[in-house]
């Protein structure tokens, strides 16, 4: 064994190594455990005393000069790699990339954007309030008490704690009552919740949007004008509405207000039931015990309301005859609103 002509040897392996992982083979045949060079150690225990020291200093010279040469072999190996492939003219640059996919606003959302922009060029407030009410938000400041007939527990999510999902977005009502002085108006879209089983009209989760006129005299003339300059502004045409008396325990005369079905025109369909008009919100003059609930005086203050669905507008909007479409999160569906 003689140090120089091992690592002679050893750099010339090295200088002749022409991948990384012959490289890497090669490490550890030179440095590893029972390596070439390392086995060099070995000459220290044969030599006499007075030599061992010099040649332990020439035996860490010699495994310096090798790492040293390994390391500068493995710069070289993978700046040749890099120099190949910048070389390698087969890769056209001109070639258009894979087109990552681009999301887009859910229907709902476009038309729910689309009636806050409405109302707001209306003067409206358009408030978000939570999405679990207490028991006297949801039902009883909305003159619903305990036992009323409005209250069908089926219908109904409650939380272990006696809290409710909201049924509606009517809780808003009292809740900007009590939060901004009179005369004022405010809009609440939001999510509410309904324990039904689904089928092509029903969800559990409705997105609803909910309105509130507060001044000192409201009528129902421009409650109904305000409706109409809505759902016209929305379907960006002219769209016949009906009124029909319609009870709801919050409101004092009550209305529902139908819509011709824009779908089949009038004709029927699936959607209107073969109807021809689709029932599209409810409405009225808030009644003077939600008043009284929310800290108003009946004899000073008045106020009309109305709540709609914001699915069956999606529907009408845009021609889907199944609800079950548009929440259904099927993305065929969703990228046609791209
Ligand atoms: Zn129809």
């Amino acid at each position: 064994m003689n140090i120089d002509t091992t690592v002679e040897s050893a750099l010339a392996e090295i200088a002749a190594a022409d991948t990384e992982a012959t490289l890497r083979d090669l490490e550890v045949g030179l440095l590893g455990k029972k390596g070439t060079i390392t086995e060099l150690t070995r000459l220290i225990g044969a030599a006499p005393p007075a030599e061992r020291g010099p040649i332990g200093k020439a035996i860490n010279v010699a495994k310096a000069t090798v790492t040293q040469a390994l390391e500068a072999r493995k710069v070289a190996l993978v700046q040749g790699a890099i120099a190949r492939e910048l070389a390698d003219t087969t890769f056209d640059v001109s070639v258009p990339g894979a087109r990552p996919d681009l999301g887009s606003f859910h229907p709902l959302t476009l038309v729910q954007e689309r009636l806050e922009d409405i109302f707001t060029a209306m003067g409206f407030m358009v408030l978000d309030y939570g999405e679990v009410e207490t028991d006297f938000m949801n039902f009883e400041a909305l003159n619903i008490p305990k036992h009323h007939p409005a209250r069908d527990m089926q219908d109904t999510f409650w939380t272990k704690d006696g809290h409710v999902l909201r049924t509606h977005t009517s809780p808003g009502q009292i809740r900007a009552m009590k939060q901004f002085a009179p005369p004022f108006r405010a809009a609440f879209p939001g999510k509410v919740f309904r324990n039904e089983a689904l089928d092509a009209s029903h969800e559990h989760t409705f997105h609803q949007l909910e309105g509130l006129f507060v001044d000192r005299v409201v009528s129902v003339a421009g409650l109904i004008s305000t409706m109409k300059i809505m759902l016209s502004q929305v379907f960006e045409r002219e769209v016949t509405v009906r009124l029909r008396p319609g009870y709801f325990p919050f409101v004092e005369p009550g209305f529902e207000l139908d819509m011709q079905c824009l779908l089949c025109g009038g004709a029927g369909c699936r959607v209107c039931k073969h109807s021809g008009w689709v029932e599209t919100l409810g409405c009225g003059l808030v009644h003077p015990n939600v008043l009284r609930h929310a800290g108003l005086d009946p004899a000073e203050w008045q106020a009309w309301a109305f709540g709609m669905g914001l699915s069956r507008l999606v529907m009408m909007r845009y021609g889907i005859d199944d609800i079950r479409h548009v929440l259904g999160g099927d993305l065929r569906f969703l990228q046609q609103f791209a």
